[in-house]
């Protein structure tokens, strides 16, 4: 077992002394975390069983000597946040919302982030007054933002006294409905979800969502859950966001036991992102292909209820879409109206149903 950990680990110094790494690979995760940040917190570090070299858990987050190989079509920036910046912080893809991001520290952080190259210490710090300040007015200026997005770096990290100060900042906007926030905290430091967080996270005005990002059925802990009961007890919807990991949930009995778990902590499964073109994770992406396979198998355990969109954000700043299995397509040319339909367990059915069939 590993021995019991009380604060962020945040070196792999730290991460051999709590026999997460071996000290033989010290020199080369040394290398791999002057360049990528690394931090596990107590809650993550414990859920890692350190006999397992494939342990999914750890593969989230404890760097590895793979992620100093970039691949050329990987990009630092994959999902193209920069060219659709107009100011520090906002990044204005859609005309109906904004991400604004406020901070680019995490409570952990993951070895497939998208953002890699943007978050944790000594990269971009979070915003300063002036300019969180510019990008409210941006938002004040264009009233088609319907929604804003926190994301980061994780919100949550913030004091529950700037995110009430943030919470009202935004719902002081008229047209500003829904504020979203994307956040690992609930999983990785839930402790952290207090009654104060909560009740900052509120706002009249606008109505709050929250995202939660968890990867493995293993993250959803007591703590998560009771963690995630204190926001939806008072009024805030969850929906669920994870990334499809090769080695971590990339079976469909996995996927299968992560969905119901949101289900079952009333977060609607909302994400599940392909793995993004960041640097030095070719070792933790699937294929669309399997990915696809993935979501037949799932539409064939699970209710819709349990359900996430398979995502991939296209490269460039394009936007995300659905990339998902199709279950319909046209019948040949010649061969009269209708589709064939595929149903959950693969068999081809005519609609609408030929005459007799
Ligand atoms: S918490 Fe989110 S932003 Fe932070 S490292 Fe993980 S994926 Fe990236």
């Amino acid at each position: 077992m590993n021995a019991r950990v009380t604060a962020t680990l945040r070196t792999p110094a730290d991460l051999v002394a709590h026999g997460l790494a071996s000290p033989d690979a010290l020199s080369d995760l040394e290398k791999v975390a002057a360049r990528y940040a690394v931090a596990l917190t107590p809650d993550v570090a414990a859920l890692i069983d350190p006999s397992d070299p494939h342990d999914p858990i750890a593969r989230q987050y404890v760097p590895a000597v793979e992620e100093m190989a970039t691949q050329p079509v990987e990009n630092a920036d994959p999902i193209g946040d920069h060219p659709h910046s107009p100011v520090a912080g906002i990044v204005h893809r859609y005309p109906d919302r904004v991400l604004f991001k406020l901070v680019h520290v995490c409570a952990v952080y993951c070895r497939f982030c998208f953002r890699r190259e943007m978050v944790g210490p000594g990269k971009e710090t979070a915003l300063s007054d002036e300019a969180y300040a510019r990008g409210l007015d941006y938002i004040r200026a264009h009233p088609e933002i319907w929604e804003v997005i926190l994301t980061g770096g994780d919100p949550l990290v913030l004091s529950p006294r700037r995110l009430r100060e943030v919470m009202r900042d935004l719902a002081a906007v008229d047209h500003v409905r829904i504020v979203r926030i994307h956040s690992r905290v609930p999983a990785a430091d839930p402790r952290r979800i207090t009654d104060e967080v909560v009740a900052a996270l509120k706002a009249p005005g606008v109505a709050t969502w929250v995202a939660v990002h968890a990867n493995h059925p293993r993250e959803l802990t007591a703590q998560m859950r009771a963690a995630c009961a204190r926001m939806v007890d008072a009024g805030i919807p969850l929906v669920s966001q994870s990334v499809l990991l090769r080695g971590v949930n990339d079976d469909a009995a996995t996927l299968e036991a992560l969905m119901r778990g949101f289900v079952e902590c009333r977060i609607k499964p909302y994400y599940l992102h392909h793995g993004d073109l960041a640097p030095g994770t070719a070792h933790l992406r699937t294929t669309l292909e399997e990915g696809q396979a993935l979501m037949r198998a799932l539409r064939g355990r699970v209710s819709g209820l349990c359900q996430p969109d398979y995502v991939l954000d296209i490269p460039g700043g394009h936007g995300k879409v659905p990339v998902g299995p199709q279950y319909l397509s046209g019948e040949g040319e010649g061969d009269g109206a209708g589709l064939r339909v595929t149903d959950y367990c693969g068999d081809v059915h005519h609609y609408p149903p030929r005459e007799g069939a």
